[in-house]
């Protein structure tokens, strides 16, 4: 099916965000399932979560809902796979650096096999300190230190070395870790 919208107003981050009245699919108020043995996806939204108008914007044929359906390293092929024009890499080159940084982060702390809408309430406790992490990371504070308590929880061994080898790249990017194992 095809649906076209005209859109009056100026997007913004809120008509992206399920956790926004504004954003989120009337139906299933943004929860995209139902609690329900049979068929508990939204017919709605097919459990993308959001309204048709704001599912209906599209970067390469790929709305927000299906983007976040990708892994982490999907998710950086995909941004680093854009061909943006000046303008547009103006506007966009901050925020898409930002996301670059987390995603890469995720990578190298053994993450790389979670999707973008992996739900929080499935998350180990050491998968959720790394994602926190990442998020502060991303947003280039700088002289902080971040207290972990066995961030390990739920990394493969061979992934420990990968995530003390990005503790010391924090350290040179002015951040201190400071383990509990
Ligand atoms: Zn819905």
């Amino acid at each position: 099916m095809l649906l076209s919208f005209f859109q009056e107003e100026e997007l913004s981050p809120r008509m992206f965000s399920f956790n926004s009245h504004v954003g989120a699919c009337p139906t299933c108020d943004g929860l995209g399932e139902f609690q329900r043995i049979n068929n508990p996806q939204c017919q709605d939204c097919g459990g993308e979560r959001l309204k048709a108008e704001y599912r209906a914007v599209t970067i390469n044929q790929q709305n927000i809902s299906q983007f976040c359906q990708l892994s982490v390293p999907e998710a950086r092929q995909e941004i680093e796979s854009w061909v943006l024009t000046e303008n547009q890499r103006t506007v966009a080159e901050q925020a898409l650096g930002e996301i670059l940084t987390r995603l890469k982060f995720l990578e190298n702390v053994g993450l790389d096999y979670l999707t973008l809408d992996q739900k929080a309430s499935t998350l180990s406790g050491g998968e959720a300190q790394r994602i926190r992490l990442a998020s502060q990371i991303g947003s280039g504070l700088v002289g902080v230190t971040y207290v972990l308590d066995e961030p390990t929880i739920g990394l493969h061994p061979r992934d420990t070395a990968r995530l003390i080898r990005t503790s010391y790249i924090c350290s040179s990017r002015k951040y201190s870790c400071c383990y509990r194992a």
